[in-house]
C-alpha cells in the first residue's frame, strides 16, 4: 500500500487512504478537504479524529498537536464517514495563487 492516495470509497465518494503511522501502520480513510478551526472542533465532537500530513502518511492530531498547530496553519483532514459528507462551512478555504502582473505587457 502507498503510504497514502486519492481513491473512490465504496460509498462513491472520493477518500485520501493513508496510513497512520510510520510503524505498526492501520490503513484510515480521509475526507479530502482541508478542515478550519471550527471544522476540526465539530468533527471531534462528532467523534471523528483528525489526521495531518507527516512523511509516512498521516498522523492522528492529540490535544498538543491542536493547540501547537491550529487547523489554520497547517493541513488538517477528517475521517470519512460514509453518506455523511462534511459540512461546506468546515472547509478551509484555498488561497488561490494569482498570475503576477508585469508591466512589460504590450496591450493591443
Ligand atoms: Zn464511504
Amino acid at each position: 500500500m502507498k503510504k497514502q492516495e486519492l481513491t473512490k470509497h465504496k460509498c462513491g465518494a472520493h477518500v485520501i487512504t493513508a496510513l497512520d503511522s510510520h510503524r505498526c501502520a492501520i490503513p484510515v480513510t480521509l475526507d479530502p478537504y482541508p478542515l478550519n478551526n471550527q471544522g476540526e472542533a465539530a468533527a471531534l465532537q462528532q467523534g471523528r479524529s483528525t489526521y495531518q500530513p507527516r512523511h509516512y502518511g498521516q498522523g492522528k492530531r492529540r490535544a498538543h498537536h491542536i493547540k501547537q498547530n491550529p487547523a489554520e496553519t497547517v493541513t488538517v483532514l477528517t475521517t470519512h464517514q460514509c453518506n455523511e459528507p462534511i459540512p461546506h462551512d468546515w472547509i478551509k478555504p484555498q488561497a488561490w495563487k494569482t498570475k503576477p502582473t508585469t508591466t512589460n505587457e504590450v496591450l493591443f
